[in-house]
């Protein structure tokens, strides 16, 4: 049977012993009560209810999946869901972060974050419900009216009411510019919403009374592409006079997915027949709104890849404890040694390195960057706001793509682990890794995020490169004080040999970029945001490294915490040696490949076309749509 123990020492090593999270409480007036003692009970009380009742429910659900009923358009969630919707409802947790004027609790961003990272471990599929509440919440705490913010917010915080996310169409994935939905203006100041959505989390299911759709839309006089595209929210139920859930609007669930995981989220195909829907926000600003609640949106997707990761490090880990096979290699020859627990074997530790230390290191950088979200939403110092918010807006696609790629990585290194064992449903743990694939799809694919990073975060030459600087700056500064601290003097080496690198990379691609050669830069850009990545969770390693050693120097003699603190450093120098410096010499390599990567050598010469096998698909266009170009 698979476990999940919620980290919580490493969480609250992170946040409390290397980020001082605590002191966003005096730095910050809106977090007064969000003292240390307060954070710590919050956590442990997402982290009893991930454990003891959204984990029990994640492998039955995976196999009864969610099913659709066509006679009344309806979608039954697993056995259990419902109860356990309630009960993460009743703790109030929807709203931990929310604005307390509509019922939330007002707690920082960071321990929504903590608690997407342990509710995602324990049971992805269940944390999606909420989490499109939290998505939905945000967008119309943002941009709607009073009056909309009044009728909706309070319900969905209480759990009553959830919500959706409705932009993908079947021509419109990557590309928004292509969506048709149409939204006609009404005499009571209502629109009607008319068009197909497709892939939409949650957006039927049996958890709460009313579902609330934020849907991008297009108004009749609506210019071409993403500048013409507005949001609306449209409810399942119109809400009455008395703000209860009335008249039914014809938003209807047509189908639902049968996919490879999150089996038990409903993945739905949506119809709007002419459904009642209020503007949000400015008509033809919808993508402009939804841009802005990306960095929260995609910090979440990396903690789902977060919380994949850890549940499947910790599987792998303990069956690597338990599972007794092969002698130790200095027993080979001895007829009367034991067979071992395979931990014992050097390269299955070395595995099981690789995967926590860059567990570990993307769990700082992500917390940190949470952190930096309350900093940009609530400091009262404006500069602060602005270096915040630009810095998590560097950061956040690295996030989204390299946790969300490292927890495909670390499920599917964890099913080789539990050998033949891996590969049985029952063990659970192929779970993770079929679970862990959307999550470098959705909220813009990883190759999206890598485009995203490079070339409106890194090569934005009306922002004259002043986001580098704020994660250049302070990095070189952190490298030079390592170097002349014997515990970090290794570590900094390798880190000054990644500047050089990543700095080297920069420069080709500005000069790549002014000779108009964006191909070049393209083809490259996910090695370029991979190794910004390592980087900056080098950064983190040496933070971790001075919080241990700290930690380890303030504990009394023989105190049982130290091996907490000594496993620490040794996955930091398991980081810098095995994982970092390797990397990034190789991803210096490939960028510099890729630089000649398509010089004179035409695409079909590339990747050939019939004769060589790539045949014309037999299904018609509108099945899935493709679009030419994703527009920023
Ligand atoms: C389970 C699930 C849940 C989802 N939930 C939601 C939801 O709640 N709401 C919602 O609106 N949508 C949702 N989606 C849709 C999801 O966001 C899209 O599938 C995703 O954005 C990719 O779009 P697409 O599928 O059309 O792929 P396409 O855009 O067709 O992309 C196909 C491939 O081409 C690549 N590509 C496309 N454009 C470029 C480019 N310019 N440069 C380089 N490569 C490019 C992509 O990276 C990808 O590899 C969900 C999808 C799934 C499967």
């Amino acid at each position: 049977m698979p476990i999940y123990n919620p980290p919580l020492d490493d969480i609250r090593f992170v946040l409390n012993e290397v980020l001082k999270a605590g002191a966003l409480a005096r730095e910050i007036p809106d977090y007064a009560e969000a003292d240390w003692d307060t954070v710590g009970g919050m956590l442990e009380a997402v982290s009893e209810f991930a454990r003891d009742v959204a984990f029990p429910l994640n492998q039955s659900g995976d196999k009864e999946q969610c099913t659709y009923n066509p006679a009344d358009k309806s979608v039954k969630t697993p056995k259990g869901f419902d109860e356990a919707y309630q009960q993460y409802a009743a703790l109030g947790l929807i709203g931990m972060s929310a604005d307390p004027a509509y019922g939330g609790m007002g707690m920082p961003q960071y321990l929504n974050v903590a608690a997407s990272e342990m509710l995602t471990a324990a049971n992805f599929s269940l944390s999606s419900y909420p989490g499109l509440t939290g998505g939905a919440y945000k967008a119309l705490h943002k941009f709607a009216s009073d009056d909309l913010k009044d009728i909706y917010l309070p319900k969905m915080l209480s759990g009553e009411w959830s919500g959706t996310m409705c932009l993908t169409e079947p021509q419109a994935g990557s590309d928004l510019g292509l969506i048709r939905t149409k939204a006609v203006p009404q005499n009571d100041g209502s629109h009607a919403i008319t068009g197909s959505k497709i892939f939409i989390t949650c957006g039927e299911h049996d958890l709460t009374r009313n579902i609330c759709h934020l849907v991008l839309a297009r108004l009749p006089d609506a210019p071409e592409g993403v500048k013409g595209i507005s949001l609306f929210v449209v409810p399942k139920f119109l809400p009455d006079a008395n703000g209860e859930p009335g008249a039914r609007n014809p938003a209807f669930c047509t189908g639902i997915e049968h996919k490879m995981g999150i089996n038990a989220s409903s993945t739905c195909s949506m119809s709007f027949e002419g459904a009642k829907g209020w503007l949000v926000g400015e008509p033809h600003k919808g993508m402009k709104a939804m841009f802005m609640m990306m960095n929260d949106a995609r910090l979440k997707v990396g903690m789902q890849g977060l919380g994949l990761s850890e549940i499947a490090w910790q599987n792998a880990a303990t069956y690597a404890s338990e599972r007794v096979q092969g002698k130790a290699l200095k027993d080979f020859n001895n007829p009367d040694a034991k067979s071992v627990a395979i931990i014992n074997h050097a390269s299955v530790r070395r595995h099981l390195m690789d995967m926590k230390a860059q567990i570990d290191g993307f769990r700082a950088l992500a917390y940190d960057v949470a952190i930096r979200l309350d900093l940009a939403a609530k400091h009262p110092e404006p500069t602060v706001r602005r270096d915040a918010e630009e810095y998590a807006g560097l950061m956040t696609p690295i996030l989204k793509s390299c946790l969300s790629d490292l927890s495909c990585t670390v499920a599917q290194r964890g099913i080789q682990l539990h050998g033949g064992m891996g590969f049985i449903n029952e063990t659970g743990v192929n779970q993770y890794y079929r679970d862990s694939i959307i999550a470098t799809i959705y909220e813009g694919t990883n190759d999206i995020q890598a485009m995203d990073f490079t070339f409106r975060k890194v090569l934005d030459f009306n922002d004259h490169m002043n986001r580098l600087g704020l994660f250049m700056a302070p990095l070189t500064e952190q490298v030079e004080a390592a170097k002349s601290n014997p515990a970090t003097a290794e570590a900094a080496k390798v880190m000054e040999e990644g500047i050089k690198i990543f700095q080297n990379t920069c420069t080709a691609f500005m000069q790549l970029g002014m000779a108009g050669k964006l191909d070049e830069i393209h083809a490259q850009a996910d090695h370029f945001l991979n190794m910004t990545g390592r980087l900056a969770v080098g950064s983190m390693w040496l933070k971790m490294v001075d919080a241990a050693n700290e930690g380890l120097a303030a504990l009394p003699e023989n105190d049982g915490k130290a091996a907490f603190y000594r496993n620490k450093l040794a996955l930091s120098d398991h980081y810098f040696t095995h994982i970092m410096r390797p990397d990034m010499k190789r991803m210096e390599l490939l960028v510099a490949a890729g630089a000649a990567f398509l010089g004179n050598i035409s695409r079909e010469q590339q990747v050939p076309g019939p004769e060589l096998g790539i045949a014309k698909s037999e299904s018609k266009p509108d099945n899935r749509g493709h679009g030419p170009f994703f527009t920023f």
